[in-house]
């Protein structure tokens, strides 16, 4: 089964879709099969990887509101062991058409269930709010990456992220992590940014020792840097690797896929066998009471 990443953070333009795409897109190019699911109304990340949700039949919608369609309709490929469910704007009313549905939390991974297993990684690119589209996103989630600016007040956005994840824990999907956070945007030299980072990661190491579903929580390596390629990638449908691979932003996301798959194996202590002590075999016991077994 795949790992699947919600991509997730409540607050807009903090670098949600332009991570999801290029972190997808990276881990593709290592070996993994990957597939990005759009949640997101705005469609943006659909557009990102070159697709025009009004050019395809089947969308994420069609998925949440139309039990007969499936999820191997919706899927389309973008580039090698890349593959993508788009998203359209019709998705913004699907909050309210779902509103009285049982059992709505999980209606995207049933109808994801029957491809889960030609995928390493499902991506989903998360709107930016917690209603029911979200909740769908967590429910199928292995673990949520949250993509953040370090800036003023980012750090209650953030608190306010991890309590939504502690009441889905709770309810819908008990196994669920938060696995790491990727600084966006970050310029490295401000004072902001380094007292920002700090105190997330004097947060996360607090939580060590609890039961937290943050408690595992990395700040991920590298930050990636503010580059304007990678703001022009997307109006070309391309990720950073196709549109400039040479860029700082190909070279930030590559080396961040690299540090995610560190997190998932992590490297493990090589065994040193214990030596093996041989003991002569035991002398058997003379025969002192000279009595015998009964026959
Ligand atoms: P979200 O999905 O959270 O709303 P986006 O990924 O769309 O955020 O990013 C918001 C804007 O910032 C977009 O225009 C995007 O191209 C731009 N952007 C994101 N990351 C970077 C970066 N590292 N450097 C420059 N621009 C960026
Ligand atoms: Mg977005």
């Amino acid at each position: 089964m795949p790992r699947v990443i919600a991509m997730m953070n409540q607050k807009g333009g903090v670098g949600k879709t332009t991570s999801a795409v290029n972190l997808a897109a990276a881990l593709a190019a290592t070996g993994k099969r990957v597939c990005l699911i759009d949640l997101d109304p705005q469609a943006h990340m659909s557009l990102h990887v070159g697709l025009d949700p009004d050019e395809l039949d089947c969308t994420v919608y069609d998925l949440f509101t139309d039990t007969a369609r499936s999820a191997e309709e919706a899927v389309v490929r973008v580039d090698e062991r890349l593959d993508a469910i788009v998203s359209e704007t019709d998705l913004a009313a699907a909050e309210s058409e779902l509103a009285e549905q049982d059992d709505r939390q999980h209606i995207l991974s049933r109808a994801f269930a029957p491809i889960a297993d030609r995928y390493d990684v499902v991506m989903i690119d998360c709107p930016p709010s917690l209603g029911v589209l979200t909740i769908n996103a967590l429910a199928m989630a292995d673990e949520v990456i949250v993509p953040m600016q370090a800036h003023f007040l980012a750090l209650q956005g953030v608190g306010k992220l991890l309590e939504t994840v502690g009441l889905v824990c709770q309810s819908v999907n008990p196994q669920l992590e938060v696995g790491g956070i990727i600084l966006c945007m970050h310029e490295r030299n401000t004072n902001l940014a380094r007292e920002v980072v700090d105190d997330l990661e004097g947060f996360f190491t607090g939580a060590r020792d609890s039961d937290a579903p943050w408690r595992n929580c990395r700040v991920l390596q590298p930050p990636i840097r503010r580059n304007i390629k990678l703001a022009e990638a997307p109006s070309f449908g391309q990720t950073i690797f196709q549109y400039e691979p040479t860029s700082h932003g190909a070279a930030d996301y590559a080396a961040l896929a690299q540090c995610v798959l560190d997190g998932w194996n992590p490297p493990t202590d090589v065994e040193v066998p214990a030596p093996v002590v041989e003991t002569p075999e035991a002398p058997q016991p003379a025969d002192a009471s000279g009595t015998q077994d009964a026959p």
